[in-house]
């Protein structure tokens, strides 16, 4: 079969410069999704916009082909806040030979550029595949991920997922989850000279923070890697006052592995607060966000053969192919709706970080990969 998609260079240059322009905070992404809804419109693809929890837009589109299975590329529009130390202005960016520096240029517009290209590309040669594809630019993964949650929940049904976020040696198929808890230790005033009238909840909680982590360690899984330490503890009031505190809290952050449920880790914790025998009483919390874990270990799969012998065919080699430790929106995907889902996307650097960049060159060579992967998978 002869292929008939190409992709440019410069034209995800210029495409990424535009959505780089427009700054992208969650919950502030409605500018620039529409900039990506009237470029997807332009190019004859449809849209409608579904409104996340945040109040801001996904950008979906749907390119229909008939009978046949559905391909979801999925990218997020968002960004982290801009670093203290950019050498240019984050949102102009900086281009240097095939490197571009701008905030969220790898993180991940570059991805979405990319799926945008494919999208435009795979309605244009309609003959080369069947089913649908869909092509959908959220909100708010670097926060909440409630983007990804309004696309779950608005009723999309997808056979396989890729999510274009920069792993660019291989592919993720698979991440830990992470659950946050807040453990609310409750004492008894007293005043501070007659301690022993009181229950001090600052040494209780510090009691149970101390030795938390080693008495219920993570779950080893042999595929998803796994850790957890404690975040914050406090006990008292911000002013001084000799008074025994009444109240104490610890914050602790846990990754968790497929398999390992939050009533799991809860009841885990309950059990090692009660073994403490503390005068004091604990009570535990699970606050946002709370994620799923994921792993899609299915070397044959049809989309994973589909993926890897188009990696194999644009780059020569075969994709190294992982579980890896970082939170995506695969996780709400995959974790949470079950969909096959593999992350592969464009080389960048410096994520999170002043100086976040991308090599345009590596914008193609993902377009080509996940072109001919969609066109393998959306077979009928
Ligand atoms: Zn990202």
């Amino acid at each position: 079969m002869v292929n008939m998609m190409t992709f440019n260079k410069e034209e995800a240059f210029s495409l990424l410069k535009s959505l780089v322009a427009v700054r992208s905070y969650p919950g502030e992404e409605e500018a620039a999704q529409q900039v990506c809804a009237i470029w997807m419109n332009e190019n004859g693809m449809r849209t409608r916009l579904v409104t996340a929890k945040n109040g801001q837009p996904n950008v979906i589109a749907e390119i229909d082909n008939g009978p046949g299975p559905a391909l979801l590329l999925n990218g997020h529009m968002d960004t982290v806040l801009a670093a203290e130390g950019w050498k240019c202005d984050p949102w102009q960016g900086m281009r240097e030979g095939d490197l571009f520096y701008a905030l969220g240029a790898a993180d991940m517009k570059c991805g979405v550029v990319a799926n945008m290209l494919v999208a435009r590309e795979l309605a244009r040669n309609k003959h080369l595949w069947k089913g649908t594809l869909i092509f959908s630019s959220v909100t708010d993964e670097e926060a909440l991920s409630m983007g990804a949650h309004a696309l779950m929940d608005s009723g999309l049904r997808a056979d396989a997922c890729i999510v274009t976020e920069p792993f660019w040696d291989g592919a993720v198929i698979g991440a830990p989850g992470k659950i946050l808890i807040q453990v609310d230790v409750t004492g008894k005033a007293a005043h501070g000279f007659l301690p022993w009238e009181g229950i001090n909840a600052g040494i209780e909680a510090a009691r149970f923070a101390a030795q938390v982590c080693s008495a219920v360690p993570e779950v080893k899984h042999p595929l998803v890697p796994s850790s957890q330490t404690l975040l914050s503890i406090h006990a008292g009031s911000p002013q001084y006052v000799i008074t025994l505190p009444e109240k104490a809290s610890v914050l602790l952050t846990r990754q968790i592995v497929p398999g390992e449920t939050r009533d799991d880790v809860l009841s885990k914790l309950r059990a090692f607060a009660d073994s403490l025998q503390s005068p004091a009483t604990f009570e535990f919390g699970v606050r946002d966000p709370f994620y799923t874990p994921w792993s899609f270990d299915q070397p044959d799969h049809v989309f994973t053969r589909a993926f890897s012998s188009a990696y194999q065919r644009v780059r020569g080699r075969a994709p190294e192919i992982r579980h890896w430790v970082g939170i995506t929106d695969a996780n709400v995907i995959n974790g949470e709706s079950g969909i096959p889902c593999i992350v592969f996307g464009p080389r960048g650097g410096n994520f999170h970080q002043c100086q976040e960049w991308v090599d345009l060159v590596s914008i193609p060579v993902v377009c080509d990969v996940v072109a001919e992967t969609a066109t393998a998978f959306l077979q009928g």
